[in-house]
């Protein structure tokens, strides 16, 4: 029995009297804080927060029904970054291994990708404390050290750093969108360094050479290049977090960046690249399929994209079909990560995930959270098969990770 036919079987799916009554005390309970009504005053768009009154099958997924593979977390960052740049390879921490394993063990996560293990001695000691000390259930990538950029021998001690953290354990590289939005000529002043700057040449080539993956994030979402006005639909969250934006200033285009990452590519055809968040234009599948049809070294994940992959449920479910064989399980969950609720490491955040991979309900939240930090939309269930869903859960991540699961 699988757990839809589980779920009919004891009438949690089942249009009856009962569903409906547990699906509405199911629906977010409005706080009870007072608040200005009708003619009051003006209601201010913070403090908006309309409850759904539809009444649709709620699915509950405690865990997913494959084991998984995350193949984005943060769970140790830079100690030290300036205008965007990290100059550190010392690390923060943010969760310990111990703490992170409960939550792993209840929903269904055999291993956890961190991909800002930062490099040099302090890359050694984060996998000291999780690849080595718990085998099998966390991976560490390695960042480039930008801060010797300067340097006229940067890209041959950059190649040999990257050769001396795969010796130390790491597993892949991670690219932060550093390279095309923050790193610059001076590192933190100067002119943009673009992505396809030929002094990384020897960086992307030697990934190749050591079979481990590139992890790309380039860009961000297409509404953070427009200005930040109220035809803007992610005016909230920008609102929030000013500093995302890249509309003005000598900042590229979306466009740019991702032909940058794509020459990138065409020219590294023997090196892996895990392109994140959906190859960073979520908004716009049908660039993301022209992509991965231009080039077979790139794969995608899905990280902090449901949003956006939920709100076009059945574009999305064509893609998922079309390339189930090149998307990865990931979430962008980052320990105690309250202030950016889309991807906070807890058991909502992952439930959200499973709903949305695994169910057909309609118009839920895609992040745990009283108003969507993202975009005011909700999202719908692609209900994928399992032979696809075994493949987005662990088995291609395994497959870019060299490990066997
Ligand atoms: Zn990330």
């Amino acid at each position: 029995m699988n757990r839809r036919q589980w779920l009919y079987s004891t009438g949690v799916m089942a249009g009856s009297a009962a569903l409906a009554k547990s699906v509405r005390l199911a629906a977010a309970e409005p706080e009870a804080a007072p608040s200005p009504s009708r003619q009051d005053a003006p209601l201010a768009l913070a403090d908006y927060e309309p409850q759904s009154m539809l009444q649709v099958p709620e699915t509950q997924i405690a865990r997913s029904l494959f084991p998984i593979i995350d193949i984005h977390t943060h769970i140790t960052v830079s100690a030290k970054s300036e205008n965007g740049v990290g100059l550190a390879a010392a690390r923060q921490y943010l969760g310990a291994p111990q703490e992170l394993l409960v939550t792993m063990d209840r929903k269904n996560i055999r291993a956890m990708v961190n991909l800002t293990g930062g490099y040099d001695q302090a890359l050694a000691e984060v996998v000291a404390k999780y690849d080595r000390a718990f085998p099998g259930r966390f991976y560490t990538f390695t960042e480039p050290s930008y801060s010797r950029f300067k340097d006229p021998e940067y890209p041959k001690i950059q190649g040999q750093a990257i050769e001396q953290a795969h010796r130390d354990g790491a597993r892949g590289l991670k690219i932060l969108k550093t390279l095309g939005l923050y790193l610059r000529e001076n590192i933190t002043s100067g002119t943009l360094v673009k992505i396809d700057d030929p002094r990384f040449d020897l960086m992307w080539d030697t990934c190749g050479q050591l079979d481990i993956p590139v992890a790309i994030h380039i860009s961000d979402p297409i509404a953070f290049f427009t200005p930040t006005d109220r035809f803007n639909e992610r005016y909230e969250e920008l609102n929030n977090h000013p500093d995302w934006s890249f509309h003005d200033h000598d900042f590229p285009s979306n466009a740019q960046l991702i032909e940058e990452r794509n020459r990138v590519l065409a020219r590294h055809p023997k090196t892996r690249f895990i392109v994140l968040h959906v190859g960073n234009f979520s908004e716009n599948l049908q660039n993301v399929a022209e992509n991965l049809d231009r080039f077979p070294n790139m794969t995608v994940d899905i990280a902090a994209r449901i949003g956006e992959l939920g709100r076009q449920p059945r574009t999305a479910r064509k893609f998922f079909d079309k390339y189930q064989d090149r998307i990865l399980f990931g979430t962008d969950a980052t320990p105690h990560g309250e202030q950016f609720p889309q991807q906070v490491f807890n058991d909502q955040l992952y439930e959200i995930y499973y709903r949305f991979l695994e169910s057909d309900d309609e118009y839920f939240d895609y992040a745990p959270a009283k108003v969507p930090p993202q975009g005011r939309w909700r999202i719908y269930g692609i209900h994928l098969p399992e032979s696809i869903l075994r493949k987005v859960y662990y088995e291609n991540a395994a497959r870019e990770l060299r490990i066997t699961v």
